[in-house]
C-alpha cells in the first residue's frame, strides 16, 4: 500500500481495550476499517478515513483514535483471544466472558450459589 499520498491520519486501534465488537468499522463510511468477526482482525486503510471521527465516537470502550499516517503506523491489527472451556467458542480475551455460554453459566452460579 501507497502511504503518505492522501489523508494525514487513519484509525488506530488499541488491543488492550478494544473487546472486538465491530462497532467502529460498522459506522466506518468509507471502509477505513474493516473488521473480521471470525478472525478477531481488523484491516485498517488510513487513505480512505476521512477523519469524520465516527468510530472514535462510537466505541464505549475508549479503543479507537486518529493517529499520524506515518512510519510507526499499523494497519492490521489483531485481538488476542482465548477459547471457552465450557463451550469451545473462541472470542477476544478482553470480553471477558464467553459471548456464548457465559451469561448463562454466571446465572446458574448465581441462582445456585457456586
Ligand atoms: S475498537 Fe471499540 S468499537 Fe471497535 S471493535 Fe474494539 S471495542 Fe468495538
Ligand atoms: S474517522 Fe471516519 S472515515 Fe476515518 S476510520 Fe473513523 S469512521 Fe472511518
Amino acid at each position: 500500500m501507497e502511504r503518505g499520498a492522501a489523508r494525514p491520519v487513519g484509525p488506530r486501534i488499541d488491543v488492550e481495550r478494544c473487546v472486538g465488537c465491530g462497532v467502529c468499522a460498522g459506522v466506518c463510511p468509507s471502509g477505513a476499517i474493516e473488521f473480521d468477526e471470525e478472525a478477531f482482525v481488523f484491516s485498517l486503510d488510513p487513505a480512505k478515513c476521512m477523519e469524520c471521527g465516527l468510530c472514535v465516537e462510537a466505541c464505549d470502550r475508549g479503543a479507537v483514535s486518529l493517529m499520524d499516517w506515518g512510519e510507526l503506523y499499523v494497519d492490521h491489527v489483531f485481538l488476542e483471544t482465548e477459547r471457552c472451556p465450557n463451550c469451545g467458542a473462541v472470542y477476544p480475551k478482553n470480553r471477558g466472558e464467553c459471548p456464548v455460554c457465559g451469561f448463562a453459566v454466571r446465572l446458574i452460579k448465581e441462582v445456585y450459589g457456586l
